[in-house]
């Protein structure tokens, strides 16, 4: 059995059957770009309704938004972004790649076994001084010939308007999260909403990353997942501890395997935070961030109290005090969860001497497909037509007469499809159908009737 799969064999069997291409295949593809294809858009449309169930429908008051994603440039100056939205870069004069000068460093620690070096705590002039003290070479070439480290801001420009003359200069938001503090006085008032309340918002963010990645660990373009906590702040700590635990709870009951993760506290705060902690992800890529949990104080509504000049605190109904809400913020990337569970999901079985499957054993609520259909025979196709145009009706099911049935079971196997309808001839005659569990194997005769409880029943979540 292998459940440590490779990414190159992973990003070759996702475009094969279907869950990410590259993205512009047909030109070449750019770089670090991914399209999903039927199985993917399937599987991000479940991970994004989980995430909103368990975060906004299950979450004591917590709201929506839906936020622009071009924004009032000076949003990204209240909150810090143009100033500070940066990470070290260094050039190799010699292939001309550029590199984070922080992963360089950490990389050349590791396999030196060099412990006690942060480079987030480092100033560029230290991390200069590190890197020419051992001669670290570049990971592409081999050669030691760097460019002096410079800090490199990772918002994507835009100009708005016809001409090109650059004068109004906007970006593409870099997260999602300034949509929800934009946002708070307009969800409060709407809403009715008393402290301590939640938004939530699922879009595209952005950044012109140093080096972008590992499939779509690490891409230019992708979707977060977010929940900014609005509190008091003598209650925050608390706050911040149990969605520590609603994060991690969340990634369990998906069936994440509580080994492959860890905790990790932030080596460095930010000068307004006052804890900020990571939840990673044991895969082939070693242990990586998958998600943060941040305690972000008062900053972002004092700080856009101050650069609109709107009041943005707030009022408590009942003791009519006046306040600015601390935030907790926890944000998750949706394509980088994408990919821990296309890892986490993928593994070869040996099922008798010579036969193996390969299996994505998908939580069922994941699952692009909840059930296929396969009639025995083509002869059997009408009937077995009247049984997938019910069962669509509830859920997202798929079809397939074609080839034997021990091959079409394993065509569902690898997409992750967690129960296969067979339709034989005694279908004809009693309305039964044999229904088949992917993980286990195990074959059922029920009534058509029956089926659509059967599947709610095993999607739950
Ligand atoms: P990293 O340290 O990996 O660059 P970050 O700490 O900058 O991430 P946040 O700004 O906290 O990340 O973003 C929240 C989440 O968004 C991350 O935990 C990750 O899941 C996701 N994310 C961030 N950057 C990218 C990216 N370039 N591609 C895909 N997902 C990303």
């Amino acid at each position: 059995m292998e459940n440590n799969i490779s990414m190159d064999k992973l990003v070759a069997f996702s475009k094969t059957v279907g869950f990410v291409y590259p993205g512009s295949d047909i030109y070449d593809g750019l770089a670090n770009t991914w399209d999903y294809g039927p199985l993917g858009v399937e599987l991000k449309k479940n991970i994004k309704k989980a995430w909103w169930k368990r975060f906004v429908q299950e979450n004591d008051n917590s709201y929506g938004v839906d936020a622009a994603i071009l924004m009032n440039p000076r949003v990204w100056e209240a909150s810090g972004h143009v100033q500070s939205f940066s990470d070290p870069k260094m050039d190799c004069k010699e292939c001309k790649c550029r590199e984070r000068a922080d992963n360089v460093i950490e990389a050349y620690c590791a396999k030196h076994g060099i412990e006690g070096i942060v480079p987030d705590k480092m100033t560029n002039e230290e991390m200069d001084a590190f890197v020419s003290e051992h001669k670290i070479a570049c990971p592409r070439c081999g050669k030691h010939n760097w460019s002096p480290i410079r800090q490199f801001n990772l918002m994507f420009e835009t100009s708005r308007g016809v001409t090109e003359g650059g004068q109004n200069k906007i970006y593409l938001r870099p997260e999602t999260a300034q949509g929800e503090f934009v946002n708070f006085l307009n969800v409060q008032r709407t809403t009715r909403a008393k402290v301590p309340f939640g938004i939530a918002q699922i879009g595209k963010a952005f950044r012109n990353e140093i080096t972008p990645g590992n499939f779509i660990f690490r891409t230019i373009e992708f979707e977060q997942m977010e929940h900014q906590l609005f509190c008091k702040d003598e209650n925050a700590i608390d706050f911040y501890n149990s969605y520590k635990e609603k994060a991690m709870k969340f990634l369990l009951d998906l069936g994440f395997n509580p080994e492959k993760l860890r905790f990790k506290d932030h080596d460095k705060l930010a000068h307004y935070a006052k804890a900020a902690c990571d939840i990673q992800f044991f895969s082939s890529l070693g242990w990586q961030e998958l998600n943060g949990i941040h305690h972000r104080s008062t900053w972002d509504l004092s700080r856009h109290q101050e650069y609109s000049g709107k009041n943005m605190m707030y009022t408590d109904p009942v003791t009519n005090e006046k306040y600015t809400p601390t935030v907790i913020e926890y944000s998750i990337g949706c394509d980088r969860l994408l990919l821990a569970t296309l890892l986490q999901s993928y593994r070869e079985e040996q099922v008798g001497e010579n036969d193996t499957r390969i299996v994505m054993g998908f939580h069922p609520v994941l699952a692009p497909y909840k059930v296929a259909i396969l009639p025995l025979q083509k002869n059997l196709s009408e009937k077995a037509n009247e049984v997938y145009r019910k069962l669509s009706k509830s859920f997202m099911c798929t079809y397939d007469e074609a080839g034997s049935i021990g091959k079409r079971y394993r065509r569902q196997d690898q997409i992750g499809t967690p129960l296969c309808v067979t339709i034989d001839f005694d279908t004809l005659e009693d309305d039964t159908v044999t229904i088949r569990d992917r993980d286990t194997m195990e074959q059922i005769r029920v009534k058509i009737d029956e089926l659509e409880n059967i599947i709610s029943e095993k999607v739950k979540f």
